[in-house]
């Protein structure tokens, strides 16, 4: 009899763990088989664990400190610390005349992949006496471009941002505040490596998981905007980027911003080029701190001196490439619904 009711017990028992086991396996199923077709959900949940593997990963001590400071060798070595991260408030900038604000936005077809920045191109002279537009590069990052955003918002201005691949899955939050706030997304390749450097297989490479990586982050696709790291321009790379349909930015001016540790060194800088250029495509750099401290500032000083931004967006969304978006996910590794400790899972129980 005994036997017979510690059996029952035991059947109950067993269903009743099958019926746990199913609950929790379903939905962590569900999760955890990121396909590029349906990116916009799944892309969450790897894109997070990413980053939480990166901050395990993670020693470096500040965002500043981690990294080197010439655009042409940005490479960190370890993701960023994790920060908590606050969105920004808008305020209203209606009655507020101080306000840098948007006096126009403009849409890019970015069919057969123009160059834009008459640093290297010359096609398209779409800019007005005093418009500018504002861009900035290599995020995201802790703290940074946070701050960007914030002064962008206090302004009621909009910008073109470029993150690099590697930043975008370690910071997938932060890209997505900048999406969020409304701002376009390019991409700047997956390592930000000078592609002059490498073959075009290598190239072509570095450029398509760069543009899967902002995707994956965001969960949806980046603008079909590329800036070449360093402004380094491979003719075969321009090429197929023009097969792709995808625009080039360049710059009208380079606020040297990354080699400038002083806030009010990179306002005089923007504002000098600008002074001698009287429009442009300007480039800075989220991820750098001096910018992302002179921001504030530096939107006032756009304002009081007559300039107006203009904001551009692109006609269509940019495709992904699946094999380059499986890549991405690969190196994400699957989620798991427990996050109890190794010592808690794993234990020694004889030797
Ligand atoms: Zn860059």
């Amino acid at each position: 009899m005994r036997t017979v009711m510690v059996g029952g017990l035991g059947l109950g028992a067993l269903l009743v763990s099958f019926a746990i086991v199913f609950l929790l396996w379903a939905p962590a199923t569900a999760t955890s088989v990121p396909t590029p077709a349906s990116a916009s959900k799944p892309a969450i949940a790897p894109a997070t664990a990413a980053a939480q593997a990166g901050h395990q990963a993670a020693q470096a001590a500040s965002p500043a400190s981690a990294l080197a400071d010439s655009t042409a060798s940005i490479s960190p070595a370890s993701p960023p610390p994790r920060l908590p991260v606050s969105v920004a408030a808008a305020p209203s900038c209606r009655g507020n005349p101080e306000a840098l604000g948007i006096s126009r936005t403009v849409e890019i077809d970015t069919t057969d992949g123009p160059g834009f920045g008459f640093e290297h191109f010359k096609q398209h002279d779409f800019l007005q006496p005093g418009e500018v537009v504002l861009t900035f590069d290599d995020g995201p990052w802790p703290h940074n471009t946070p701050a960007v955003l914030a002064a962008l918002a206090a302004n009621c201005t909009k910008a073109v941002f470029f993150p690099i691949g590697e930043h975008a899955m370690w910071a997938p939050e932060i890209l997505r505040q900048v999406a969020a706030a409304g701002h376009t997304i390019g991409s700047h390749t997956w390592s930000h490596a000078d592609l002059l450097k490498k073959t075009p297989q290598e190239a072509k490479d570095e450029i398509e998981k760069g543009i899967s990586a902002v995707h994956g982050a965001l969960g949806a696709p980046a603008a079909p905007f590329f800036r070449f790291p360093a402004l380094r321009h491979p003719p075969e790379m321009v090429t197929y980027l023009g097969e792709r349909n995808i625009a080039i930015f360049s710059t009208d001016m380079d606020s040297l911003d990354f080699k400038i540790r002083k806030p009010d060194q990179v306002i005089a800088s923007v504002l000098a080029k600008l002074k001698k250029n009287g429009k442009g495509i300007v480039l800075m750099h989220d991820f750098q701190r001096a910018t992302a401290e002179a921001a504030p500032e530096l939107f006032r000083q756009l304002k009081a001196n007559g300039y107006k931004v203009v904001f551009l967006k692109a006609k269509t969304p940019l495709k992904t490439i699946a094999s380059y978006d499986e890549m991405i996910f690969k190196d994400v590794k699957l989620p798991t619904l427990s996050a109890r400790p190794t010592s808690n899972v794993v234990r020694t129980i004889a030797e």
